[in-house]
């Protein structure tokens, strides 16, 4: 069993937050590109909370769904298990940087939302009561504001991690 995935090969050490590609599938003739979209330095500042990430996960899908032209681009959007940001799906392989201003605008939308979480029923949501939005609210305006002000020669590029051995402290299954 392959124990260190392509998305593990990545040095977590040297991550900082912001948009790069992580794979791209290819299924008959057509293109899937994946991206991290990276909130927090790995390892170095507190994770996302879950019912933030929650709220965050309902209301950037919800944006980004009714988004004139994303909305026929996008094939998923949820979050990282490490609670350190998002994975989104998208059709063909558009540059990690030519996201930059969807996500600001979903982001902003976030930072500014009042009312009920979309979907935050028991009929829609396999946890309802598990939501945060003045956390959400507060993650997105940080987001937005880390994202406006970073510098582009690193927000939409992983550091190579052709030094990285098993040694090194990649992280990787147990079989
Ligand atoms: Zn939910």
């Amino acid at each position: 069993m392959e124990k260190l995935i392509p998305s593990f090969s990545i040095d977590h050490t040297r991550i900082v937050p912001g948009i790069f590609e992580s794979r791209v599938d290819t299924l008959g003739n057509e293109t899937a590109t994946t991206f991290d979209i990276r909130m927090k330095l790995p390892n170095q500042e507190p994770a996302v909370a879950p019912a933030a990430m929650h709220t965050l996960e309902h209301l950037v899908a919800t944006y980004l769904r009714n988004h004139e032209y994303w909305k026929d681009q996008l094939l998923y959007w949820g979050p990282m298990g490490c609670l350190t940001g998002f994975y989104m799906i998208v059709k063909g392989r558009p540059k990690a940087s030519e996201l930059l201003p969807i996500l600001l605008d979903a982001f902003r939308y976030v930072s500014a939302y009042q009312g009920d979480v979309p979907g935050a029923t028991p009929q829609n949501c396999g946890n309802y009561l598990m939501h945060d939005l003045p956390m959400a609210r507060w993650e997105a305006a940080r987001y937005v504001e880390y994202l406006t002000h970073a510098d582009p020669a690193k927000i939409f590029t992983y550091p190579k991690a052709e030094a990285l051995t098993l040694d090194d402290g990649a992280v990787f299954f147990d079989s």
